[in-house]
């Protein structure tokens, strides 16, 4: 198959575009480089069912593909927030312009939604069927609200042209190839204990959230676009850590004598989140299986060699 891959140069996509080339698929990646980087599908440009196309998706474009994986988006609040209206034109027109593109050439289409459509959760774990709390005017909702548009958009075009949708549900995913400055708790701590200065936990850490491997959540990712069900999904992983058992467990892990520092805890952060996998189960046949420390242990050993090579 031909198969588009939007933000294929960023973390989750480039994963993406080492499982679907391995699988011997025709393979474009598009980005636009806002977060992305050659580094991180380099070993596929000599590859000659590999392209690689610069180009803004808030910008159409007409290309001939079977299926498209939509994940071009920042997904750290520090990238969607340095300038949220770039971040919602992202969302909007950018979805609109792949959805557009899907009903064109009849291309099977997933959309790389996010648990933040449940917001500042009131209900605990969050299934699919939760409809969320998300501040409408706050400083995540250029990423939340138009991530939930993006959704609609999807079933719209579902339910009006037929195009064949795939929505997911991404709980925090991590793994090697995130960046060092890439501002999420996982890589910040990583970074932080590597180069010994003290790891910063906002807020007191007693903020949950539930931690995916990168590798398993490509997997679900590729399931769902090759199954029947259209979704919503959520693929994640439910074991739910606190922020300060995430810091210890890395300090831990790194260094035991590092220090923590507490700062701040940013607008509308989510208290909670954990996510209802029931469905990806039993629909799916999805479940995790790499656990915390398996991962972190990975994902270290990635960034200390990069960190060593000056390569982050
Ligand atoms: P990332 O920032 O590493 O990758 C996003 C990619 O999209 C980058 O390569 C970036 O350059 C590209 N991009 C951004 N804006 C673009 C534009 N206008 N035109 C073309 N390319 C553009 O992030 P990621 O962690 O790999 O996330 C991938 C997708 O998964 C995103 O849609 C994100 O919202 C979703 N997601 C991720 C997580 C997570 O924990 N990583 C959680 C929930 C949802
Ligand atoms: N966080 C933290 N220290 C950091 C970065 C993040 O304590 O250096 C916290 C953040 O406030 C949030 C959690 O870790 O409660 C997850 O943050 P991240 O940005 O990784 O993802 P998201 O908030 O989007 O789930």
């Amino acid at each position: 198959m031909r198969i588009l891959v939007t933000g294929g140069a960023g973390f989750i996509g480039s994963h993406l575009i080492d499982r679907l080339m391995k699988q011997g698929h025709d393979v474009i990646c598009l980005d636009n480089f806002f977060t992305g980087h050659k580094r991180n599908i380099c070993h596929w440009m000599d590859n000659p069912y590999f392209e690689l196309i610069r180009h803004d998706i808030t910008e159409p474009i007409r290309l001939e593909i079977d299926q498209i994986y939509h994940l071009a988006c920042p997904a750290s609040p520090v990238h969607y927030q340095y300038n949220p209206v770039k971040t919602i034109k992202t969302n909007v027109m950018g979805t609109l312009n792949m959805l557009g593109l899907a009903k064109r050439v009849k291309a099977r289409f997933l959309l790389a939604s996010t648990s933040e459509v449940y917001g500042d959760p009131n209900v605990h774990p969050q299934p699919e069927e939760y409809r969320g709390n998300v501040n409408c005017i706050g400083i995540r909702s250029c990423y939340d609200e138009g991530k939930r548009v993006a959704e609609t958009l999807a079933f719209d075009y579902h339910r009006q042209n037929n195009v064949d949708i795939r929505v997911m549900r991404i709980f925090n995913t991590y793994g090697p190839r995130m960046f060092e400055n890439d501002g999420r708790v996982v890589s910040n701590f990583i970074v932080q204990a590597l180069k010994g200065v003290p790891l910063t936990v906002y807020g007191d850490g007693s903020q949950t959230r539930s931690f995916c491997y990168v590798a398993d959540l490509v997997e679900g990712m590729m399931r769902l676009m090759n199954n029947e069900h259209i979704g919503p999904i959520n693929i994640g992983n439910p074991g739910e850590y606190t922020i300060l058992q995430l810091a210890e467990t890395i300090q831990k892990m790194i260094d035991p004598n590092a220090e923590l520092v507490f700062k701040p805890l940013p607008q509308d952060d989510p208290k909670q989140r954990q996510p209802d996998i029931t469905k990806a189960k039993n629909l799916l046949g999805w479940e995790p299986k790499i656990g915390l420390e398996d991962g972190l242990k990975i994902t270290i050993e990635d960034f200390r060699s990069r960190l060593e090579n000056g390569n982050t």
